[in-house]
């Protein structure tokens, strides 16, 4: 089932609950008050201060009395009052939340700006992407490849920011739409949330590791919540993940889990997946590439060019190169798949990568300074770490908010590297197996500084979030590139 218009705006009493800081709470404010809602509050748990940018986009809306606030604190009478209430997906626990319940209870209509936004949208025309890690890159590549190829349109949005619901009048019928979805967003799209399990036409899952398990209160409601990605009983979806492929040992770890090896014979799997007759499109993929290995041998090739740093970026290629050609041959069952996909990848291998995701932030004497801020999970900052041929000249910088996640592989990169110096929450904790306690990243770069030497790389990948001391990953990201570029002044880099 697919979002249909749920609810009307017009001369209702609405909540957004988290205005927050990525435009999400903006969009679905300011579109409130386009289609008539009679007043709109909103209310955050942080201060004006904080919010200020987010409300510099709102003033008029403010000024004219139609948005009211309520900020540093939520008061249940708001939520009682309500007869709609747009959720920030980010919000903890909605399930439990005090004030959504009480807004339950008295029979609001509880949703998110997402779900708004896909109720303008036709499915059939949405590639939604999800996993723990390699989400934005896979989105990001998908929408780069299938924009401007063979007169495709296609938009980004999602969990990479901005509104979705803004720019929703920006999206044609026969356009495309390559979705990012976080767990938090899933679980708001999924039956779950009291509302019906939308479906993409295409649904993509990078792969499961420990992260927001402190929001999800375990894994196996992590599990559940990333499993709204793939809708069993839609006839329509194509559903691609080459997880258990990839990592046989850590999808039998999730299949343990209640919801199962809900990844289990995706279209990845060439002969050894179903057939569903309904399913012309991946069925006939088949044709080209026996299994998931033929077709790895048969496309890998094309990313020898590709202009991303590190092997997991090019398992990524694959899986974006895999949602390309599917979402292609929905319109074009003929299409020609191997010459199709070697465009595609030609495509691809333009794509410079997004910001803060191994970018390199800045170079000086043969030093390479490196972000990749949005690394927050460990299996992330082991791929980054594998990116680099020696090991021994990586400066790693790494810590912040463990989302309950386990640390311990990256303590145990700490012989292998250059250093490891710890930041944040986690700093102590990761510092016990011989890294550097620093506690913040202006005492690891000033620390790193003096041990420099020709060819080393500073490497911010910390495997962790940063809001215990930054905004979010990419203020962290963008201190990290502005104290590189300061190592100019005072760096005596030995060459060795
Ligand atoms: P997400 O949106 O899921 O956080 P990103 O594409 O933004 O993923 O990448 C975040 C970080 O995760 C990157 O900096 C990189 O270090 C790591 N990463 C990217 N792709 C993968 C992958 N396929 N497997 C493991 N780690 C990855």
């Amino acid at each position: 089932m697919n979002v249909t218009n749920e609810f009307t705006i017009r001369g209702t009493r609405c909540l957004v609950m988290g205005l927050g800081a990525f435009g999400g709470g903006i969009g679905a404010t300011q579109w409130l008050a386009q289609q008539g809602a009679k007043e709109i509050l909103v209310t955050d748990l942080s201060s004006a201060e904080k919010l200020k940018d987010s409300l510099a986009k709102i003033a008029p809306l403010i000024q004219s009395g139609m948005v009211r606030l309520r900020l540093g604190a939520h008061e249940l009478a708001d939520f009682q009052q309500a007869q709609l209430v747009v959720a920030n997906p980010a919000v903890p626990k909605p399930w439990t939340n005090p004030y959504l319940n009480a807004a339950r209870e008295a029979g609001a209509h509880i949703t998110t700006e997402l779900r708004f936004a896909l109720q303008h949208i036709p499915s059939r025309r949405v590639i939604a992407v999800t996993g723990s890690s390699g989400k934005s890159t896979t989105s990001a590549l998908i929408h780069h490849a299938l924009d401007g190829f063979n007169g495709n349109r296609a938009h980004f949005a999602g969990n990479i920011g901005g509104s979705l619901l803004q720019n929703c009048p920006q999206i044609g019928p026969n356009e495309w739409l390559v979705l990012e979805l976080s767990s938090f967003m899933l679980w708001w799209l999924g039956p779950d949330s009291g509302n019906a399990h939308w479906h993409a036409r295409v649904g993509v899952l990078t792969n499961l590791c420990d992260n927001h398990l402190d929001w999800h209160g375990g894994a196996a409601h992590y599990s559940a919540s990333k499993s709204v990605i793939r809708n069993q009983s839609a006839d329509d979806q194509i559903f691609l993940s080459r997880f258990d492929i990839e990592s046989p040992e850590q999808a039998a770890v999730w299949s343990a889990l209640p919801a199962g090896q809900w990844w289990k014979n995706s279209a990845c799997h060439g002969t050894s997946a179903p057939p569903n007759p309904r399913l012309g499109a991946h069925d006939a993929l088949q044709k080209y590439f026996q299994s998931d290995a033929d077709y790895v041998q048969q496309c890998m090739p094309h990313f020898e060019s590709a202009k991303l740093i590190g092997e997991h970026n090019k398992r990524n290629a694959l899986l974006a190169l895999h949602a390309c050609m599917a979402a292609l041959r929905i319109d074009n069952p003929q299409l020609d798949v191997a010459t199709t996909a070697r465009a595609l990848a030609a495509k691809m291998n333009l794509f410079t990568g997004l910001p803060h995701r191994l970018s390199l932030a800045h170079e000086f004497n043969g030093v390479r300074w490196i972000d990749d801020s949005k690394a927050t999970t460990p299996p992330a900052t082991l791929f980054a770490v594998k990116s680099f041929s020696d090991t021994k000249k990586i400066h790693l910088i790494a810590g912040g908010v463990s989302k309950g996640a386990d640390l311990s592989s990256i303590m145990a990169l700490t012989p292998r590297l250059a250093g490891l110096y710890c930041i944040g929450t986690s700093a102590q904790e990761l510092a016990n197996a011989g890294g550097i306690y620093c506690e913040t990243l202006e005492n690891a770069m000033q620390i790193i500084r003096a041990k420099l030497r020709h060819g080393d790389v500073v490497l911010l990948s910390p495997g962790c979030a940063s809001t215990d001391q930054f905004q979010n990953y990419e203020a962290r990201g963008n201190r990290f590139a502005q104290l590189a570029t300061e190592c100019d002044q005072i760096a005596k880099v030995s060459k060795v």
